[in-house]
């Protein structure tokens, strides 16, 4: 089987950018974070801090405790990662067509057919590593990874970091995958590798010898099925192009069921609807908010915008939608529909909601991480401390 994608991952991105600006940096440890407060946590971390046991999700205090001498820089005081972040999809534009862009520091490119002998696709992965170096900065390193499949190739850039350039054929699988922890693999967070765990699988190896019946019961659903059949190289096109809509709901426990309880559990909604919204590539357009009431009558309230995918943006419409209609709410619910992919939303509306759109993808990669809710907006506080083993978060209903 020839290689068919290449997977394009910065290494430190915001840290490296920090690096690349102000020259004093370099070499030294530096973690950039959200806000300067020891309770926050790290964004990203440099190389040089990394060296220290300092992560991305890393506590502030924690870090400091870690590397006294580490640099913080925060995040909100500068502006120009999304200028790397276009100039390196220029780049990389320069050198064959970007398929998809997964996140700030991720793309995606299918590879033309002359493009897909292991020695040409090195080739041209060392290239774009090249280009991006000599035209966006020296500091800028990525991992590219090339295989079968995007997910594969994604997983091609983790066997090696930073810096790394690895390409994953056939004849490499499964057995290439063992030395990687399964929370290496994009999509198993901790709470994952607690279900991989419960199953009794610890290891790469162990979960690559599962059957895709094991794997669909371990993932409790048809995710499992994709996981089994994309782990063996082939194209499993996701379901989510046709998406037109992101939507949650939830049934609230009666200690929630006041205006504040509705309002707390209707940010939280949000939160994860807009998380889960930006990971699948989308700008919402519209959004719709509905309650029912302990009497089961109906309220809802709708309105359009431009696209936006910023968690702040979309909690300021939210928060002008809902009008605590019922005293005794029983049940809320937010859609978020009209879904626009990442790349037909044009440069001026990604300037308008920069910062924010930064910080919500930061929060993002540190959720995903290390466990939902690890970092969420005060807002939603009050849902989570309420019973949070009664709110089935997880379950999700997304209307396609
Ligand atoms: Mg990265």
């Amino acid at each position: 089987m020839a290689l068919k994608w290449l997977f394009l991952d910065m290494n430190a991105f915001f840290a490296s950018v920090e690096q690349q600006e102000n020259p004093r940096l370099r070499g030294k440890p530096v973690a950039v974070v959200p806000v300067m407060s020891d309770s926050t946590c790290c964004i990203a971390a440099s190389y040089e801090a990394k060296r220290f046991g300092i992560k991305t999700g890393t506590n502030v205090g924690e870090a400091r405790r870690l590397c006294p001498h580490l640099i913080l820089i925060e995040t909100t005081s500068h502006s120009h990662y999304r200028e790397y972040h276009n100039a390196i999809v220029n780049v990389v534009e320069s050198c064959l067509p970007v398929t998809e862009i997964w996140s700030v520091d991720e793309m995606v490119c299918k590879l033309w057919a002359n493009e897909k002998r292991a020695e040409d696709a090195l080739a041209l992965g060392q290239k774009i590593k090249s280009e991006i170096f000599r035209n966006v900065g020296e500091q800028m390193c990525c991992s590219v990874g090339l295989s079968l499949n995007p997910f594969l190739a994604k997983v091609a850039g983790e066997l090696q970091k930073p810096n790394g350039l690895v390409a994953l054929d056939e004849e490499d699988l499964p057995h290439r995958l063992y030395k990687l922890k399964l929370t290496d693999f994009p999509g198993i967070n901790r709470s994952m590798e607690a279900r991989f765990h419960a199953a009794g699988v610890r290891t790469t190896e162990h979960m690559c010898a599962l059957s895709q019946e094991q794997m669909r019961r371990v993932w409790g659903g048809v995710m499992g099925e994709y996981w089994w059949r994309q782990l063996r190289g082939e194209y499993v096109q996701r379901p989510t192009n046709e998406r037109r809509s992101v939507s949650h709901t939830h049934v609230m426990p009666p200690e929630l069921r006041t205006p504040a309880g509705a309002a707390a559990v209707q940010c939280r909604l949000l939160e994860k609807a807009a998380e889960r919204m930006r990971g699948l590539g989308f700008y919402a357009r519209g959004m719709g908010v509905f309650a029912r009431g302990v009497a089961h009558d109906k309220w809802e309230n709708h309105c359009r915008f431009a696209p936006c995918a910023d968690t702040w943006t979309l909690m300021e419409i939210m928060q002008s939608l809902f009008h605590h209609p019922f005293r005794q709410p029983k049940q809320v619910g937010v859609a978020l529909y009209d879904l626009v992919p990442v790349k037909n939303v044009t440069g001026s509306l990604f300037d308008d909601y920069e910062r924010r759109w930064r910080l919500s993808v930061a929060m993002d990669g540190i959720n995903q991480r290390f466990g939902r809710h690890t970092i969420t907006m005060a807002s939603s506080r009050r849902a989570e401390t309420a019973k949070e083993d009664k709110i089935a978060f997880g379950k999700i209903a997304e209307i396609v």
